[in-house]
This record gives C-alpha cells, sequence and structure tokens, in this order.
C-alpha cells in the first residue's frame, strides 16, 4: 500500500489500520509537521514482518523459492542454505519494485543488494547493511540473533521505504561471509573505493535481538572518520525526537563488523549492535540462536530507529 495522502489525520487512520491494539502510538515528539514522513517510517516498521522475516531465515519456517518449499537450515557459507538465503532475499528485494544486483565474488559468496535511485543525488547513496551468513560451521545454523535480526531489518527497511521517493539514492545491501572476514563488505567497499563511488554514509546492523535485562541499550560504533560522527548523532536524535524508547551507547573508537571496510577506505560508517561483551546473546554461534531468545520489544524499538534515521538522512518524499 502506498500513501498518497500525507496529511496527520490519515496518518492517525492508517496508523490505527496497521497496527490494531498492538503499537497505536499516535505521532509522538518532534514535529507536528504534517508530512513528517520519518513518523510514517517509524509506524510502519512491524514486528510481525521483522518476525517471520527471522523464522524463515533460520529455518523456523519453510520458504518459497520458485515455486518450491524449502527450508534455510544453515546459512554457513558451505551449507546450501546459504544460497536459498540469497535467492530468498532476492526475491523479498525485488518485489518491493526495486533493483537487484546479485554480486557474485566467488564459488561461495554472493553480496545481495538493492537501490533506490534518489531524485536529487541520484550519485550519491546511503547504505543500509547487514550480513546474512551465520554461524556456527554446522548443517543447523539458525543464525537468529547473527544476523537475522539485522538483515530483516534491512529488507523491512526497504519494505516501507521502498514507497516514496528518497533525494539521495538508498541501497539494501546483504553481505555474505562476514564470518570468514568481512569478505562480501571488504569486496565492495574496495571496488567503492576504486570507482570513487559518493557515499555519504553507511548504518550497518549486526545483532539486534538480544537485552536481557531490557533496559534497551545499544552501541553505536563510531570512528573519526569522514561523515561517521554525522551518522550516530543523527541516530540520537532521532531516538530522542521520536521518543524510541532505547539507550544509545557510543562506542569511538568502534569496532564491529561490516562496517570495518568502509572505515578502511575513508568512508563515513556506524555498526550498531547489543551490547557486546556486556549483555551479550548467550546463544552466540549456537544451534539455540532463534527468535524464541529474542526480546520482541528491543529487536522491533531497533528496526525503528534503523528505518527512521535512514528515513531522515536519505531525505523521503
Ligand atoms: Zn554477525
Amino acid at each position: 500500500m502506498r500513501f498518497s495522502q500525507r496529511s496527520k489525520n490519515a496518518v492517525l487512520v492508517l496508523v490505527t489500520l496497521f497496527c490494531g491494539t498492538g503499537c497505536g502510538d499516535s505521532p509522538v515528539g518532534g514535529s507536528e509537521d504534517d508530512t513528517d514522513l520519518v513518523q510514517e517510517v517509524i509506524n510502519q516498521t512491524n514486528l510481525d514482518s521483522l518476525s517471520q522475516v527471522v523464522r524463515e531465515l533460520s529455518g523456523d519456517l519453510p520458504v518459497l523459492i520458485n515455486g518450491r518449499a524449502e527450508v534455510i537450515r544453515s546459512r554457513h557459507k558451505d551449507y546450501p542454505g546459504n544460497d536459498l538465503a540469497a535467492n530468498y532475499i532476492n526475491a523479498k528485494l525485488t518485489s518491493y519494485g526495486l533493483i537487484v544486483v546479485d554480486q557474485w565474488i566467488s564459488g561461495t559468496a554472493r553480496n545481495v543488494y538493492a537501490l533506490q535511485t534518489g531524485t536529487r543525488y541520484p550519485d550519491r547513496k546511503y547504505i543500509f547493511g547487514a550480513h546474512y551468513d551465520s554461524m556456527p560451521d554446522s548443517t543447523t545454523s539458525p543464525g537468529g540473533d547473527d544476523n537475522a535480526s539485522g538483515t530483516a531489518a534491512v529488507l523491512e527497511a526497504a519494505r516501507v521505504l521502498s514507497r516514496y521517493t528518497p533525494e539521495y539514492t538508498v541501497m539494501y545491501a546483504l553481505w555474505d561471509e562476514e564470518e570468514q572476514g568481512v569478505i562480501g563488505s571488504g569486496y565492495y567497499a574496495s571496488n567503492a573505493d576504486r570507482a570513487g563511488e559518493d557515499i555519504e554514509g553507511v548504518i550497518n546492523v549486526d545483532m539486534i535481538g538480544w537485552d536481557s535485562d531490557n533496559n534497551g541499550e545499544f552501541f553505536i560504533n563510531v570512528r573519526d572518520i569522514s561523515s561517521s560522527a554525522l551518522l550516530s548523532d543523527a541516530m540520537v536524535d532521532i531516538n530522542a525526537r521520536y521518543g524510541i524508547e532505547l539507550s544509545p551507547r557510543i562506542v569511538n573508537p568502534g569496532y564491529g563488523s561490516d562496517n570495518l571496510p568502509f572505515w578502511f577506505f575513508g568512508y563515513g560508517a556506524i555498526g550498531v549492535e547489543e551490547l557486546y561483551g556486556e549483555d551479550w546473546n548467550d546463544y552466540y554461534h549456537d544451534a539455540g540462536d532463534r527468535l524464541s531468545q529474542f526480546n520482541l520489544q528491543y529487536f522491533h524499538n531497533c528496526a525503528r530507529l534503523l528505518s527512521g534515521t535512514l528515513a531522515s538522512l536519505a531525505r523521503l518524499q
């Protein structure tokens, strides 16, 4: 469904229609502007679709790929589920009307990304990325939190933002073989550097499902490189302005995963993750890493914040 009316009343009606009793907050905080598209995007970021994607990617539910029901049991690079997952991601992004690219890097590594061309700055892009491969190296490797959670957040942002027109180009990137040393994102970043690609900023997300003490804290990994601090500031601002009820903690100099190669090549980037080393998933790289262990409210809030930040940076129309 596409919004043609952007009045506040229409937003309220649609929020009610979409959310039923589950998430019926009226637009809060920030702008009372009739065309607050960031608020619209936050409101449409839906826990049911996020959860469905995590369950499909981690083998809890079968998926339909090319008309065949398949179960993705392992997204580790050496198992057929890794390719099935890439096909699944491609089909999802294609269904949102986006231009989708399969970027083969080796016999096992394949990034899948989609582009939504900006109307005003088509050659300047924001990248929202997550790795889709998983650990452990096993036939059962559900990778729910690591990193079906981040993959779902990227796919959900694509679902919602594809209904709008951004001024900047937006790229939704699902990287492969992060677990072997950021192979997929490293390949992309080095090519981008060589080609002189104009990347305004990269938001990477890796593990946003675990918050055992329910305090809403998460890390924004940042470094003093290019636009990185601006991205981090934007995220902190959106969290406060739209009352998302997370507690960002800035880590500078930060670490992370697929944000690292972009820093290496001098691009602005941030890495969003749950509290590595403090409140860390008990099922990390384990066959028990599934949606059933998630803090769903935390997962939902992280995805809302990510979608809202991307919408703000890309300047939706
Ligand atoms: Zn990961």
